[in-house]
């Protein structure tokens, strides 16, 4: 037995592995958190191993120099072949050491493809397999995909991730909400109006229509990332931080989450970027960039207002909203606190609601507030309390693949989970599918439709 741990990622040509894979392997190596890893690139791209070598070393980085980093260097290889080729994987399994992690850095349709030719040969002794987003492409897709990987490997052994869960800020907020005396006890429908989640990105399509065609804002994003956000949010305290108990409570809200009403139409609001400039540089309309299908009407900005039927949050909107090609950046949760019953007489002006705003990125918090004025200490003006919570020692990829290597899958979406984000969401999809919510339009580098209200806090 070593301690060597062999991280195989498939699909190591793409995107994923060079910009996000692989500069977490980079951080979590050079921290105390760090293993002993080798590593394995494979694709059915050709890499010379100096191409592989230049790869792995400049997504490294500054983070080279650790004694980790420097035998993952030495160590690692890229073998080329098709990962849904069975005799392929034997391949990958015999240059592995340790216990082998499989990363699927693939389209979703291939990981599907992969799953069964594992089924076809003998596994090394505690493979681990790690699954990208979108899992599956609807409820009963992933019911599927959780069938076949029981096939091949024990619930635990299985970490579908979703690295907004190693995001700083996401974790920032159980210890905000379970570790301070101030909120959860106003963390409920009496005291808060209205929830927002927002992540606004100025970027437009950068080259990635293959994939983004097919899924669009709600899938790529609200279907996901936001609905963690939102359990986080929602939850009730974990009897503590652990793959049960913190994942039974994100399962326990997410259970009692619905769209709105059950109303799609009403609840729901899709748009679709045209020409327009951002930065001063023009952008075609989404409908005209490379390799987009125009036929398919997919999203750019996607809106859906959620409602949680549990006695905290009856009543209280969840309002969830990601869109590419916006005006600024916008990634945050803000909580808007209803407003006082009642102000003693002699106090001038308006009380504006407390607001309690989660940065994203950046990583700040900050706490709005009404004070009494400074001029006339009487008049009611805003007071705004910023921290910056830090950069955290880890990518949020670098945490993920920590969660993965020490056996935790404390962070990533259990197999029930994964289905319920898509029940969440199906009467979304169905409506817009049949386009009965309309697709509107918005210039690139705009906020959106002309007559979406977005929160007065922006
Ligand atoms: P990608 O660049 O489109 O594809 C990754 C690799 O998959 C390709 O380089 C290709 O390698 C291989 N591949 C493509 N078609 C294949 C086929 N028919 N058979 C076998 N291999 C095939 O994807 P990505 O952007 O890296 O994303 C990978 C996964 O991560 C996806 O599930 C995505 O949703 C998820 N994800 C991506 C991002 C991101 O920012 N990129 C963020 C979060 C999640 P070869 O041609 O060399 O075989």
């Amino acid at each position: 037995m070593t301690d060597t741990t062999t991280l195989i990622i498939l699909g190591a040509s793409g995107d994923l592995t060079e910009r996000l894979l692989l500069p977490g392997l980079a951080s979590l190596l050079k921290s105390d958190r760090g293993v002993d890893v080798k590593l394995i690139g494979t694709g059915r791209s050709e890499r010379s191993p100096e191409e592989w070598d230049s790869v792995v070393k400049t997504a490294f980085n500054g983070d080279a120099g650790s004694d980790l980093a420097k035998r993952t260097l030495a160590s690692s290889e890229y073998i080329q072949g098709d990962p849904t080729d069975p005799e392929h994987l034997k391949k990958l399994f015999q240059a592995s050491e340790g216990e082998p992690v499989m990363y699927f850095a693939l389209p979703p349709a291939i990981s599907v493809k992969v799953i069964k030719a594992l089924e076809e040969i003998d596994l090394p002794d505690g493979l681990r397999l790690a699954l990208e987003k979108p899992f599956g492409s609807d409820e009963q897709g992933a019911r599927d995909l959780n069938e076949e990987l029981l096939k091949v490997v024990p619930e635990e052994r299985i970490h579908r991730t979703d690295h907004f869960l190693g995001r700083s800020t996401v974790l920032d907020i159980i210890g905000l909400r379970f570790a301070n005396r101030l909120f959860e006890p106003v963390w409920n429908s009496d005291n808060i109006a209205k929830v927002e989640i927002f992540y606004d990105e100025v970027l437009g399509l950068e080259g990635r229509a293959q994939y983004y065609d097919t899924a669009g804002a709600l899938i790529d994003m609200i279907q996901s990332h936001l609905l963690q956000i939102l359990a986080i949010i929602a939850m009730d305290a974990p009897a503590s931080i652990d793959a049960v108990e913190l994942r039974s409570e994100i399962a326990r809200v997410l259970r009692a989450t619905w769209v709105k009403d059950g109303d799609p139409l009403a609840s729901s609001r899709r748009g679709q970027y045209s020409a327009g400039t951002i930065d001063g540089k023009d952008v075609p309309s989404y409908s005209d960039e490379d390799g987009v299908d125009p036929s398919r009407q997919t999203e750019t900005l996607a809106e859906v207002e959620f409602e949680i039927k549990t006695r905290r949050w009856a009543g209280v909107p969840f309002v969830l909203r990601s869109g590419k090609g916006m005006s600024k950046i916008r990634k945050e949760v803000l909580i808007t606190f209803k407003p006082v019953p009642v102000l003693p007489a002699g106090l001038k002006g308006a009380s504006t609601p407390d607001t309690l705003r989660i940065e994203i990125s950046p990583e700040t918090l900050e706490l709005g507030v009404t004070t009494n004025g400074k001029g006339n200490p009487f008049s009611l003006e805003k007071s705004v309390f910023k921290t910056d919570l830090g950069k955290p020692e880890l990518t949020p990829y670098g945490e993920v693949l920590s969660g993965i290597f020490h056996d935790d899958p404390t962070l990533s979406i259990r197999g029930d989970v994964a289905e319920r984000c898509w029940a969440i969401v199906q009467p979304v999809l169905d409506a817009w599918q049949s386009d009965r919510v309309p697709l509107e339009t918005y210039p690139a580098g705009s906020s959106g439709p002309a007559d979406w209200e977005t929160s007065k806090e922006a």
